[in-house]
C-alpha cells in the first residue's frame, strides 16, 4: 500500500491525544508502530479541534448539510472550518494517505454515529480529504 516516506495524515485521538468530545483518546494500540513500521510519516490531526471547538464538547450529529451538536447548537462552520484545515495540513504535508477514526461526524469514513445510532455514511473530513484525493481508510483493518 505504502512505499517509504509517504505520509498519514491520522486521527489524533487514534495516537492517545484526548481530544474527542467527551476529554478522552481512543488511543488504537499498534495502529502508530503499524504505521511506522510501513515507513509512513505521521501528521496528527483533530479537525474539531482545529475547526475551534473546545474540550469537552457536545457530541455532534449529521444532519443533512448541517451539522447539530447534543445541545441543539449550529456547528456546521466548525466542522468545515475543521474540514478545509485537514486538508490544508494534508496538501503542507503532502499526505496521499489519511487513516481516521470511524464513527465520527468528522472522521467516519464508512460509519458516523447519528442521533439513530451508527449508519453509514463520510464525515466532513473523510468526505474532504476523499474529494481531494487522498486515500482514506478507517482504523480497523489489515496494518
Ligand atoms: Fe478524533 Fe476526529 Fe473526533 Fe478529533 S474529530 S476527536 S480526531 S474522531
Amino acid at each position: 500500500m505504502s512505499s517509504p516516506h509517504q505520509t498519514a495524515i491520522v486521527s489524533a485521538c487514534l495516537l492517545g491525544v484526548p481530544c474527542r468530545h467527551d476529554g478522552r483518546d481512543k488511543r488504537h494500540e499498534g495502529l502508530l508502530a503499524a504505521l511506522s513500521a510501513r515507513g509512513l510519516a505521521i501528521v496528527p490531526f483533530c479537525p474539531e479541534v482545529a475547526g475551534g471547538l473546545p474540550i469537552p464538547r457536545a457530541a455532534a450529529f449529521l444532519e443533512g448539510n448541517r451539522v447539530v451538536d447534543a445541545d441543539g447548537c449550529d456547528v456546521t462552520a466548525e466542522f468545515e472550518q475543521g474540514a478545509q484545515t485537514a486538508l490544508a495540513a494534508a496538501r503542507l504535508h503532502g499526505a496521499t494517505l489519511a487513516v481516521l477514526k470511524e464513527n465520527s461526524p468528522s472522521c467516519g469514513s464508512h460509519t458516523i454515529g447519528t442521533r439513530r445510532g451508527l449508519e453509514p455514511g463520510r464525515g466532513r473530513t473523510a468526505a474532504k480529504l476523499r474529494a481531494a484525493g487522498l486515500e482514506v481508510r478507517g482504523e480497523e483493518g489489515t496494518w
